[in-house]
């Protein structure tokens, strides 16, 4: 029954090890999704003390099969909810090993400043001590939060709550998986109460130039992980593929192996962009004056993985490479 003094809350299922089992209660691995989202939601009664939840299954699977097209349909499936005035929050049951991707894709183009919460969790829900429980406790808590308008999409696992510009996962096990690095969480969940410490500074949501009407299919953007004695093969596989962008997640801050440095040289013959990203983990890729001149980007503080996704969105709205250039600035 609906409550009308309590928030209602879109809880959207995806899949995820949230969503998983596993053969017994000690197996914390060779899990498969079995849960539907109407499961998560009946194994914490307490929720509906929180808000009134509508649910809705989008999809049920591993988050490593999430493509560009299922993004797309996610995306404008909250677009739509969030319009509706009587739904104030979302929440995206999630697999944690690409969530990164997708809130950062949602960041960029929900067009709302309701909040919108993404959640996995570590364990199966099969397992001894699950975290996803308290975390989808936690998730519907932070949405049906006031506090949490206009903050862009967040991220909560853990206790912690993270902006979804700046968090990553960063342990392949742990319950404590997700990090937001230097730049730090946005603040804790403890014993049911949300404290948050900090706003996030990059624009997100409703401060972008990206909008989604229109459009059918993310342009293709792959990466390639550069090291020593690296081959110029990928490059030319790729860019023979039709690859309209490529990322390169390049060593310290952005370097390019030689054969990378002649990728990138065949890539401009295409007009093809090349973003350089870190694979170290941390740390900004600080622009260079070279970059213009060899039709570089620099990523700034977003990893490879995210750097994907603003260079389609970047493609999708224009080919200029200073103009990417300054949405890697700004978001
Ligand atoms: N295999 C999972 C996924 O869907 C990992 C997780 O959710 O923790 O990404």
């Amino acid at each position: 029954m609906k409550t009308k003094l309590l928030p209602t809350i879109a809880l959207l299922g995806t899949g995820g090890t949230i969503a998983s089992t596993a053969a017994s209660n000690t197996a914390l691995t060779d899990y498969t999704v079995t849960e539907g989202i109407d499961a998560l939601l009946t194994a914490v009664p307490a929720l509906a003390a929180l808000a009134n939840i509508q649910c809705e299954q989008v999809f049920n699977v591993d988050s490593r099969n999430i493509t560009n097209t299922m993004l797309l349909k996610l995306a404008n499936k909250v677009n739509r909810l969030l319009d509706d005035p009587a739904i104030d929050g979302a929440v995206i049951t999630h697999g944690t090993d690409t969530l990164e991707e997708t809130a950062y894709f949602l960041n960029l183009v929900v067009k709302s400043t309701k909040p919108v919460v993404l959640v996995g969790a570590m364990r199966p829900a099969s397992a001894l001590s699950a975290d996803g429980p308290l975390n989808l406790y936690n998730a519907v808590l932070l949405a049906a939060s006031p506090q949490a308008h206009g903050l862009g999409v967040l991220v909560t696992l853990n206790d912690s709550v993270h902006a979804a510009g700046l968090v990553s996962k960063v342990n392949t096990s742990h319950v404590q998986a997700f990090s937001s690095h230097e730049q730090g969480s946005l603040g804790q969940i403890t014993h049911g109460r949300l404290q948050l410490f900090q706003k996030p500074y990059r624009a997100h949501t409703t401060n972008t130039v990206f909008q989604l009407q229109g459009i059918k299919k993310l342009p293709s953007v792959d990466i390639m992980y550069d090291h020593q004695s690296a081959g110029l093969h990928l490059y030319e596989a790729a860019i023979a593929s039709g690859v309209q962008g490529i990322v390169i997640a390049g060593s310290g801050n952005g370097s390019l192996s030689p054969r990378a440095e002649k990728g990138v040289r065949l890539a401009k013959k295409h007009q093809i962009p090349c973003v350089r990203s870190s694979r170290t983990g941390s740390g900004m890729v600080t622009p260079s004056q070279n970059d213009a001149r060899r039709g570089l980007i620099a990523a700034l503080a977003l990893n490879p993985q995210k750097a994907r996704i603003l260079l389609m969105l970047s493609l999708a709205h224009t080919s200029d490479r200073a103009t990417i250039q300054s949405y890697f600035e700004c978001y």
